[in-house]
């Protein structure tokens, strides 16, 4: 019996196959590769390229492959987009899902493990904030994850599907082997861009606002490093095998770093003085995003590896220094 991972071609996706394989699990990757990369899939596994948003494709791989467990990633997940094609994001995120889950259903495949985010809170309450606080996204694109998550919930509830939602905050750093690393194209999130700077792809890095009331005004966000998401993943679908109730659970280090934090983080780790300006606030944003993943910890058994910031940029350094401009297409 195998693994399906969809979306196993993109960043958080390519390295849970990585650590699905190490657990020595049989792993299956679909993904339509509109994001992903096929040299970010692992070689040892069996590799679909087909568009969860097709039935028939779903199903024909349903039928060839024996299928015990789903890890779903198959979704476009960047917050500034999602505000100005909401249409696109309805459509891959939510009539995809659908269709898997209906297809799921129709041959009878009862566990999914979902990648979800953060920004299904929208501005928190409180932090660090608990899977019990208020959901109300201040953006589309979890606005759509929020909906995924539901549409799993109520598909449980009338059929046999048992389902754990993982809500990421903000996944960042690469494999330690050096094989795979962050790569999208275009690429929008901090880590990254901060990064093309030392690797002279970019003058000057971006301050998305610093009007937030925060300690220095820019954005407060829990950053995780892709490895240790990848083993929540491997946990999350062990105690889905073992019976386990459906559930949602906080994926973050609990420790929150501005904007301007990180950027003095990676000039200690890059040695580059990496300008900085501020721009206007870029839509959708909240002020802070902290997560409490003790619940995680608890009933998942995830013990995080990486909670030093300047460990995960170091990783993502290393990544991208060798690989300054991602994969080949
Ligand atoms: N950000 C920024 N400049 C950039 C890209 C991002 O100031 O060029 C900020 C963004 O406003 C947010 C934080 O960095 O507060 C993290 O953004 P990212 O897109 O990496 O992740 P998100 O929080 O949207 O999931």
């Amino acid at each position: 019996m195998a693994i399906l991972v969809l979306g196993g071609a993109g960043y958080i996706g390519s390295h849970a196959v990585y650590e699905l394989i190490e657990a020595g699990r049989d792993v299956v990757v679909a993904d339509n590769l509109l994001t992903g990369f096929r040299e970010a899939v692992h070689p040892k596994a069996r590799f679909y390229n087909i568009d969860i948003r097709n039935r028939s494709e779903v199903d024909a791989l349903f039928e060839k492959e024996q299928i015990e467990g789903v890890i779903h990633f198959a979704a476009c997940s960047q917050v500034g987009e999602s505000m100005t094609h909401p249409l696109k994001y309805y459509d891959n995120n939510l009539s995809g899902t659908t269709v898997l889950l209906q297809s799921m259903v129709a041959h009878g495949v009862d566990k999914i493990v979902f990648s979800s985010t953060a920004a299904t809170y929208g501005e928190p309450e409180q932090v660090p904030i608990r899977e019990s606080d208020k959901t109300e996204p201040t953006n589309c694109y979890g606005e759509t994850k929020l909906a995924m998550e539901k549409m799993m919930k109520w598909t449980g509830r009338a059929h046999e599907l048992r389902y754990v939602a993982l809500r990421y905050f903000n996944a960042c750093g690469a494999h330690s082997s050096g094989a795979i690393g962050e790569a999208h194209d275009p690429e929008t999130h901090l880590i990254p861009l901060i990064l093309q700077v030392p690797n002279g792809q970019r003058a000057k890095i971006s301050i998305f606002g610093d009007d937030y009331p925060t300690k220095d005004g820019t954005c407060v966000r829990d950053y995780i490093h892709v490895m240790d998401l990848a083993q929540a993943h491997v946990l999350a679908l062990d105690y889905l095998m073992r019976g386990g109730e459906s559930d949602v659970f906080n994926l973050g280090n609990g420790v929150g770093f501005t904007v301007k934090e990180v950027i003095d983080v990676a000039r200690k780790v890059t040695g580059h003085e990496i300008p900085a300006e501020i721009c206007p606030r870029r839509a959708g944003d909240p002020a802070q995003l902290v997560a409490s993943s003790e619940k995680a910890k608890t009933v998942l058994g995830w013990k995080p590896q990486y909670a030093d910031l300047e460990t995960i940029v170091a990783s993502a350094w290393n990544w991208h220094k060798s690989h300054p401009h991602g994969f080949e297409k």
